[in-house]
């Protein structure tokens, strides 16, 4: 990420000296200009040219979420007595996505984001695990395209990870899978799509895995919660994922990925009301009093949840339609366009919006996927990297339909410049980053 690195470290030399709180106050508009100057250096997501980070619903979307962020900007939703607007939202939107993922009964929270509701959904099996099989070493069993968020929870929180190879496919891989399943299986994993290669993975079997030992099932939709209940009301054959699959006993939704929404706002779903208890938190023995909380964080804006509801209501079953089919068109698009480009591929088979552009069977060593990122970024337009293997990452969504052309041609013409430029020493590949 060679063009990357070289802006941050320019920025950082830029300002030797620690910034200090300034003495004395600024004016508003001092700092707003600060604030639009620091952003000139950010991607241009608002020409469609970003492939993932923020999704843009378009012009009415922005609107609606703007006006009731404004409205939420100060609202905290820590005690729902002091805020009863904010626990109905939540209810609310938790009740629509539920119906969403064929569900009368599920219950959840709305949380920060697709981590958050990973982490709670690991805790409520620990929990479960404990209560219900007196487990207390327990073990969760992923494949390897399972979200990094399952990583960092069962750091947090004390399991034990089996991590199995995906199959050629990239689909998870079920008999493998079971091979690591036993007695202090408290969760079994699939994603719907799995983030790095798009697909889904065979959710009914890996679930029935979970219960033969009576573990739970995670789907993993933070990506596809958005998408594919509407792919499927658009016609389109959808592998089975939801709640109508026997065993799945929680799945994650974020509604800032493709539900359009600004970020902070993710729904975690349990199958029922009585597995949903064994995520929650509840103190009663502090002098600050009786002390419940749903999820990982205590404090908790307003904002995302109103912007979320707001999006949602704006948006409704048409809308959504309307947006994942310029979402998948946009996809199938790009495939194709993609794969016409000689030396180029995309890996597997996307079923929804993500996919990962890579060096094509055979030209390996002539085709520097990274390379060609780096010349795409010099153009505007940002992915993000991974491996293995070496790809450039995806995520469409209805924003970057438009630019689709204008992208293929740019990505024709960055493959025949790195043909004679030569690749790149830097095989970084940062999802994320810690400064
Ligand atoms: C984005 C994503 C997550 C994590 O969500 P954050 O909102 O980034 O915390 C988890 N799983 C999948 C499949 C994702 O795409």
């Amino acid at each position: 990420m060679a063009i990357l690195a070289d802006r941050w470290s320019a920025h950082r030399s830029a300002k030797l000296a620690p910034m200090a709180l300034p003495e004395h106050g600024r004016t508003h508009d001092a700092i707003l200009a600060e604030l639009a100057a620091k952003r000139a250096g950010d991607v241009r997501w608002q020409e469609g040219r970003t492939f993932g980070m923020v999704y843009d619903g378009g012009e009415s979307v922005h609107a609606v979420a703007e006006a009731a962020a404004l409205m939420y900007l100060h609202e905290n939703a820590l005690n729902t007595v002091a805020f009863p607007s904010l626990g109905e939202i939540q209810r609310e939107v938790c009740e629509a996505t539920a119906a969403l993922l064929h569900s009368e009964s599920a219950a959840g929270f709305l949380t920060s984001g697709g981590t958050e509701s990973i982490l709670c959904a690991v805790k409520a099996a620990r929990e479960r695990g404990r209560a219900e099989r007196a487990i207390t070493a327990p073990e969760m069993v992923l494949p390897s395209s399972a979200h990094a968020a399952f990583h960092k929870a069962a750091h947090y929180f004390g399991l034990a990870v089996h991590k199995v190879d995906v199959g050629a496919d990239y689909r998870a891989d079920v008999d493998a899978m079971a091979a690591q399943v036993n007695d202090n299986t408290v969760l079994v994993v699939g994603s719907a799509p799995q983030y790095p290669q798009g697909v889904i993975d065979p959710i009914p079997e890996l679930a029935a895995l979970a219960q033969s030992v009576g573990a739970s099932f995670h789907t993993d939709a933070c990506m596809g919660g958005f998408v594919l209940p509407f792919m499927e009301l658009n016609g389109h054959d959808v592998a089975p994922w939801d709640f109508r699959v026997a065993g799945v006993t929680t799945i994650s939704a974020d509604i800032h990925k493709l539900g359009y929404a600004p970020k902070g706002a993710s729904v975690i779903l349990h199958r029922d009301k009585q597995l949903r208890q064994y995520q929650t938190f509840v103190f009663d023995d502090w002098l600050g009093g009786f002390y419940a909380s749903p999820n990982i964080q205590g404090t908790r804006s307003g904002l995302p949840m109103a912007t979320a509801w707001a999006v949602m209501q704006h948006l409704g079953v048409d809308g959504y339609r309307r947006l994942t089919s310029a979402t998948i068109d946009a996809r199938e698009r790009l495939v194709a366009g993609v794969r016409a480009i000689e030396g180029l591929t995309v890996l597997a088979e996307p079923e929804a919006q993500l996919l990962a552009i890579a060096a094509a069977p055979g030209y390996e060593d002539r085709v520097d996927i990274f390379a060609i990122g780096d010349a795409l970024l010099r153009r505007g337009w940002f992915h993000d990297r991974q491996t293995p293997p070496d790809a450039l990452h995806a995520t469409v969504s209805a924003g970057n339909a438009p630019v689709v052309e204008a992208y293929l041609g740019d990505l024709a013409e960055c493959v025949a410049e790195v043909a004679t430029t030569g690749g790149t020493d830097d095989r970084s590949t940062n999802y994320a980053t810690l400064d």
